[in-house]
């Protein structure tokens, strides 16, 4: 993008805002006695404040991913990333983001919860970016297009060329939700950060690391994109125990690999056993830790999984998802009884 002005994407107020600022921003260094935050002097283990930029946690993950600590945001979940653009980036009732559906529900949930419009441009029949129609829907109060590569809940990746055609021509901020990323053959984005300016890669600990429940989310942009989202973030976003659990688990990476090959040979495993029933119509080609499954009955193969006692994800009811369910890949052991259970189905 040639004369790329990030401020005059940021909405006037988030310019303007003086943002809270806690003790430790103010008092840095290290010292014997901390008087300044109102603690409680008692050690629990848990009495100090976290670190508001969790900087150890980033210089990990800085290293892992080859970005530089400061090009590195945390969020409570991507789901928080993706309400900080939003609430950063769009004026309510007046800019809109675009989203391509079939995709997921946060997008449109964090833009509807803001009062921000949305543009709706379907993904073409093969599931890819029409960039053609999504730079002609542009106006100026495009303020972010949402891509998520490998897509949920389709599964696939976006073309490379797709993904910077959109990049360079969009004229907002392009946030590339990579969520599935360590499960596809695919290359991150992150190495396109350099390039683009208006980039915002989103990854997270929900699924590759198998942290959903410590709530952690990564944005890696350009330093003053980096800055917006410090500004307007919660001061303490990131708490203790969810910094100690990341940290553990970026010492382990060897574990963290282990548990994405598993997932990547159960799931080729498993598209193999679902091929050979008959009811089963396609199964799309996936990067990520789940298969889209078309049906030939997917309301009523859904209803008797459930009888079973075994729950997917019914998208039947999604545009370009007719008659299909949505299954994650699971443990060997519970793979096996969701193929026995279908193979006992009518
Ligand atoms: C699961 C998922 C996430 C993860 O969100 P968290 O808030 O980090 O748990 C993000 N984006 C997509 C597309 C997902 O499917």
């Amino acid at each position: 993008m040639s004369a790329f002005n990030l401020n005059q994407l940021v909405r006037p107020n988030i310019i303007k805002l003086k943002p809270y600022s806690s003790a430790r921003d103010e008092f840095k260094g290290a010292a014997e006695v901390y008087l300044d935050a109102n603690e409680n002097p008692f050690d629990t283990g848990l009495n100090r404040y976290p670190d508001p930029l969790q900087w150890k946690v980033k210089e990990k993950v800085s290293a892992l991913k080859g970005v530089p600590a400061e090009n590195i945001f945390l969020g409570n979940g991507s789901d928080e990333v993706i309400d900080l653009l939003v609430r950063i980036f769009c004026e309510p009732g007046e800019d809109h983001i675009l989203i391509l559906p079939p995709t997921y529900g946060m997008y449109q949930v964090s833009a509807d919860i803001a009062n921000v419009g949305i543009r709706i441009i379907q993904l073409t029949p093969d599931f890819q970016p029409d960039v053609d129609k999504i730079l002609a829907a542009t106006t100026v109060n495009s303020k972010i297009l949402f891509l998520c590569s490998p897509n949920n809940p389709t599964g696939n990746s976006f073309q490379t060329e797709k993904i910077r055609a959109l990049a360079a021509g969009f004229p907002g901020i392009v946030a590339i939700d990579e969520a599935y990323i360590d499960f596809s053959s695919q290359k991150s984005c992150t190495e396109l950060l350099s390039e683009f300016p208006n980039l915002v890669v989103m990854q997270t600990f929900s699924k590759a690391w198998g942290l959903a429940g410590i709530r952690l989310g990564m944005a890696f942009a350009s330093t003053e994109i980096i800055n917006y989202f410090n500004k307007v973030k919660p001061p303490y976003n990131i708490n203790q125990l969810t910094q100690t659990a990341a940290l553990e688990a970026l010492e382990n990476k060897a574990q963290q690999e282990q548990m994405v090959q598993t997932i990547i040979g159960q799931r080729a495993l498993l598209q193999q056993y679902l091929m050979s029933l008959e009811f089963v119509e396609r199964i799309y080609p996936s990067e990520a830790n789940f298969l889209l499954v078309k049906l030939q009955d997917s309301k009523g193969t859904y209803q008797y999984l459930v009888e079973q006692g075994i729950i997917v994800r019914d998208r039947s009811n999604v545009a370009l998802c007719e008659g299909c369910l949505r299954i994650t890949v699971g443990t060997p052991e519970e793979n096996e009884k969701l193929v026995q259970a279908l193979v006992e189905f009518k």
